[in-house]
């Protein structure tokens, strides 16, 4: 399949997801302003470990993550921390990419849709940013922390959400995890920073 076509089956496979999981559709509407970008592929390390390990899906999240993981190798990943940050180990089995936002392969200006995956037995630590955000868990399984909130573990379809600059961090144990993650308000176009210890 063309890249545009392996976009435009996630990004459909995306909004099924949005649309059946209610937290997600009340966290904000399904764009209204979507436009297809040409971007340059991006590779991280990453793709292989998603590609051979993209964690255990739910029937209601095969074919987002079927969808996520045949596109892996025509997205633009992005890495945003250093390996003074989160060690040389994540650097190498982590990676986002922007499905849809002011820098996404899909341009919007009303929320952004990120894909995220880590591999497993990996820490990423206290962060923050200004927008809020909502995680979904589309296969495998984190824990979930964030000030001010007892940790929980997601799993297929669970969602977690993030208030605007509330620190909060992920693990992983002996699973992967792929999540699909919404953003909204001020801030949208900004990278997460991780916070001091
Ligand atoms: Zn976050």
């Amino acid at each position: 399949m063309i890249a545009r076509a392996l976009f435009d089956a996630a990004l459909s496979a995306a909004r099924d997801w949005h649309s059946s999981i209610p937290e997600m559709s009340a966290f904000c509407d399904w764009p209204s302003d979507l436009n297809y970008e040409e971007r340059t592929a991006v590779a991280q390390p990453v793709i292989p470990h998603l590609q051979s390990d993209p964690g255990t899906a739910s029937a209601e999240s095969r074919n987002l993550r079927d969808a996520l993981v045949a596109l892996a190798p025509q997205a633009e990943w992005r890495l945003t921390y250093s390996e003074q940050e989160v060690g040389r180990d994540m650097l190498q089995r982590y990676g986002w990419f922007e499905l849809a936002g002011p820098d996404g392969h899909f341009r919007t200006d009303q929320t952004r849709m990120t894909v995220g995956y880590w591999g497993a037995g990996l820490d990423y630590g206290r962060h923050w940013h200004e927008a809020e955000e909502l995680y979904s868990v589309v296969a495998g399984s984190a824990t979930f922390m964030a000030d001010g909130e007892a940790p929980r573990t997601l799993g297929p379809g669970q969602t977690r959400l993030h208030r605007s600059n509330q620190p909060h961090a992920m693990t992983t144990a002996d699973q992967p995890v792929l999540t699909f993650v919404l953003w909204r308000g001020s801030g949208l176009a900004d990278p997460p920073r991780m916070a001091p210890p």
